[in-house]
């Protein structure tokens, strides 16, 4: 089966909260909430397109020595399998804003079970509880 590698970011602002952003209509799993990031170009590295996906998405500018490797979601889709790395990052540079028309919400890590994840970002929810609280 196909592999499919996905970046994922836990941005972490200064009350603690973690920025999350629903898929758009007419996307696979339309109106489900993600943590931001994206699907790498090719020969792109892992933290290059996590990079490159803060700036189209959410037009933040990210240093690759923010970025801290947190835990990864492995999930058997019917058709690929998924190896989903999260990385936390608590500093960027400009404002968060929606450039794609997303939906976005800062949440305490405790209260993202209250919005519903593709199956393979919910074993991302307890290891950002174990460092974030709830
Ligand atoms: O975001 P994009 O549609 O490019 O991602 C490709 C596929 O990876 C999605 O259709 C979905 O099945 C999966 N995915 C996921 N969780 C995410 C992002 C993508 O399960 N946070």
């Amino acid at each position: 089966m196909k592999i499919l590698t996905v970046v994922a970011v836990a941005l972490v602002d200064a009350d603690g909260r973690v920025l999350i952003a629903q898929r758009p209509a007419g996307k696979a799993l339309a109106g489900l909430w993600e943590f931001p990031g994206g699907k790498l170009d090719p020969g792109e590295r892992p933290e290059a397109a996590l990079i490159r996906e803060l700036d189209e998405e959410l037009g933040i500018a990210v240093k690759e020595a923010c970025l801290a490797p947190l835990t990864f979601a492995s999930h058997a889709y019917p058709d690929f399998h998924l190896l989903m790395p999260l990385w936390v990052c608590r500093r960027w540079e400009g404002t968060v804003a929606p450039r794609e028309g997303q939906a976005l919400k800062w949440v305490r890590a405790g209260k993202l079970r209250d919005y519903p994840m593709p199956p393979a970002d919910e074993p991302l929810i307890p290891p950002l509880i174990d460092l974030l609280g709830v």
